[in-house]
């Protein structure tokens, strides 16, 4: 369904078509993005984000197109215009558009969009009975902590879960798994959780660091360290974490039913911290929520 779009300073809607044939993010990923939630129209993480995207942009020499003051008021007024009440926010920011070359000229413009989408978040029985996980080679750049737009092995290993009826793309690199094909993951063996640590081979999740202080926070000991593909035997419970999925248990791995096939305790606790941080988030913007 088409929706209000932001693009290069300009509100429009998501059926006008705008971008040239040489923007650089088109034809060579040269663009980082951003997705966040929002739930009655209230952004949910926004400053994670934007220092997410900002972190980004500097590592491939492109120059933000916004302060974090102009940034959260476009989105206050994308949320103020769209008609969905929740939903996600897509953001997009390329070099630019310029004749086709891999050296690209100083002082190009960016391209930046935002635009928002519906979308179905998991409900209570989703959440209770979790997805199905399959492990797979991680085929991507070795520079992982940017969020760019070059999501072709991401896509191939999506499609590949699919078809082994799974939901995520659990991604191994060299033994270590390191993350979801779109999503942090996390074990817990005996009482810990543990997660692979910050560094190039993964995302930092926005959802990863706000569990991780939950967790602490709950006395939940962590554990930031790569986690060996053998250890997936031995795992007494396992969730990945993301903006779209929140907190959601692994039951299957590789055909391997985790725990009784729901989630775990100490995976559940986490799910109900951390959904009830998200509401505080709204709440705290509106007043509370009747
Ligand atoms: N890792 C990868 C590769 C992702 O694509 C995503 C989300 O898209 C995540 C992790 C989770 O990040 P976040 O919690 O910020 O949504």
């Amino acid at each position: 369904m088409n929706d209000v779009l932001y693009f290069n300073g300009r509100w429009t809607n998501t059926g006008e078509r705008l971008l040239g044939v040489e923007d650089r993010g088109f034809q060579f990923g040269d663009a980082i993005y951003e997705v966040f939630k929002f739930l009655q129209r209230r952004p949910i993480f926004l400053a994670d984000h934007y220092r997410r995207m900002d972190h980004g942009l500097r590592e491939i020499d492109i120059p933000n197109p916004w302060s974090e003051d102009d940034f959260s008021a476009i989105i206050d007024e994308l949320l103020g215009r769209t008609q969905f009440a929740d939903g996600i926010v897509y953001v997009q920011v390329s070099r630019g558009e310029s004749e086709r070359t891999h050296f690209y000229p100083q002082g190009m413009k960016p391209t930046a969009l935002a635009y928002t989408r519906s979308f179905r978040f998991p409900d209570a029985a989703r959440k209770e009975r979790g997805i199905r996980v399959v492990t797979t080679p991680d085929l991507r750049w070795k520079h992982c902590d940017v969020k760019s737009v070059n999501l072709l092995p991401n896509a191939l290993a999506k499609k590949r879960a699919q078809s082994a009826k799974a939901e995520e793309a659990l991604l191994v690199d060299d033994g270590i798994v390191r993350e979801g094909a779109s999503s942090s993951f996390f074990a817990v063996r005996g009482g810990r959780v543990i997660t692979h640590p910050l560094d190039e081979h993964i995302l930092p999740g926005v959802v990863r660091d706000r569990v991780i202080g939950l967790a602490i926070g709950a006395k939940i000991r962590v554990d930031e360290r790569p986690l060996r593909e053998t250890e997936l035997l031995v795992l007494d419970e396992a969730f990945i974490t993301s903006t779209t999925m929140g907190v959601m248990p692994v039951t299957e791995l590789d055909g391997r039913v985790i725990g009784n096939s729901r989630g775990g305790e100490i995976t559940n606790r986490l799910q109900q911290l951390f959904d009830a941080l998200e509401l505080s988030e709204v709440s705290a913007a509106h007043g509370p929520i009747a």
